[in-house]
């Protein structure tokens, strides 16, 4: 009801708000209620939420190019960043990367156990740090997830060193899991993908950026130009989408907890290894099940592909995409392209044949699509059903 009351109410959402605005779209009603409200759910002084950001990987290097500047540092220390992160900060060389412009990199990995090695983040930190990047998320990596709690006594142990330094969260597929954001425990700025949990599967495109006034500022003058910043950026016609879609997030981001929740109880029992496990705290959405097998990888995506509500009839086959060194399989039966709050799941083509998924808009159709992968290994032989 914080969202209702605090978020739509307190910013007197209205009819017109779904009004549309082209051209310059100056003075456009219900994107600047929209960004009202996304301060007012993160509890940060302000936001820029806009469809003109592609996705959450584009949020992420805006937030950072336009708050770092040459001679600056970044610190991760949560380990390696997304993948996607690594050519925008220039771990991987990449054209435009932060490394081009002279913005260095440092990372201190995680100890045993994804425990933070605050010894190495304190020798880390340096007269350059200017800002710490938090993954939120596991991602893809086999490591746990971070509460916003804890995200909250990491801020605090590294402003305690340098307070200027500015930490910024990669809120991605972690937002509304927990009670609280990690703006709320002292993050400076919360970014991630509309097409994940806050677009509630309704948002067709876009991005957030929820923080400190300054930060927010600098990123609006680097997404449109200096001196516009904010004041432009028409919404064609997806402003209500957007504002609905938050507004459903909670219930949507709930149904997909649910849903991987489900699938970790029905596979854990059956012997395959799950991360997170059946009746563990969960802080994202996404599940990993240790398949073990090509063909139970395969089988897997299929089933949870037939049980789509689009493109429900295709068959996914492995395919060499870009940036990955082993064939990759991916099911996505979605309403919006590659939207990942919506059932959908992958794997890389390489022992020990894990499977990630995450989504669910519904907690019926989530439970539908694994127990449609479960058949798909069963009438494959792929696994028995001890309980038959
Ligand atoms: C999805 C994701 C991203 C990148 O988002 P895209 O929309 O795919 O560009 C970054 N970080 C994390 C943790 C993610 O889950």
């Amino acid at each position: 009801m914080r969202f209702l009351k605090k978020g739509l109410q307190k910013n007197r959402l209205s009819f017109e708000c779904f009004n549309t605005s082209n051209g310059y779209g100056y003075s456009d009603l219900g994107r600047d209620t929209l960004e009202r409200i996304y301060s007012d759910v993160f509890e940060t002084e302000d936001a820029l939420v806009r469809p003109q950001i592609t996705c959450g990987t584009h949020a992420l290097a805006l937030a950072l190019m336009s708050n770092l500047r040459p001679g600056d540092e970044v610190l991760s220390p949560v380990g390696k960043p997304y993948d996607t992160l690594e050519s925008v900060i220039g771990i991987r060389p990449a054209k435009g990367s932060l490394a081009e412009y002279g913005v260095t990199y440092r990372q201190v990995d995680l100890l045993a156990q994804s425990e933070l090695d605050y010894d190495g983040i304190k020798t880390a930190i340096n007269k350059n740090t200017k800002l710490v990047t938090i993954q939120r998320s596991k991602g893809y990596e086999f490591r746990k997830t971070f509460s916003a709690n804890e995200i909250g006594e990491l801020i605090a142990f590294i402003k305690n060193i340098k307070d200027d330094v500015i930490c910024m969260v990669d809120n991605c597929y972690g937002e509304f899991v927990d009670d609280t954001e990690p703006s709320q425990h002292g993050a400076d700025m919360c970014v991630g993908s509309l097409i994940k949990n806050p677009g509630g599967g309704l948002a067709p495109v876009g991005g957030y950026i929820a923080g400190r006034a300054t930060c927010v500022e600098n990123a609006a003058y680097r997404l449109t130009s200096p001196g516009l910043g904010k004041e432009v950026g028409a919404s064609l016609n997806v402003m209500g989408s957007l504002i609905q879609g938050l507004f459903m997030a909670p219930v949507v981001t709930a149904n997909a907890l649910k849903t991987s929740i489900f699938a970790a109880n029905i596979f854990e029992p059956l012997g395959m290894s799950v991360i997170p496990g059946a009746s563990e705290e969960r802080h994202d959405i996404i599940q990993a099940i240790e398949l073990g097998s090509e063909e139970r990888l395969l089988a897997f995506c299929r089933g949870i592909q037939a049980g789509s509500p689009v493109d429900s009839f295709v068959t996914p086959k492995p395919w060499d995409m870009p940036g990955y060194s082993d064939q990759v399989i991916m099911a996505a039966g979605t309403f919006v392209q590659g939207s990942s709050i919506e059932l959908s799941a992958d794997g890389p083509l390489k022992a020990p044949y894990n499977v990630y998924f995450q989504g669910g808009l519904t907690y019926y159709q989530g439970k539908l699509g694994i127990l449609t992968a479960l058949k798909n290994l069963y009438d494959r032989n792929l696994v028995e059903l001890p309980m038959l």
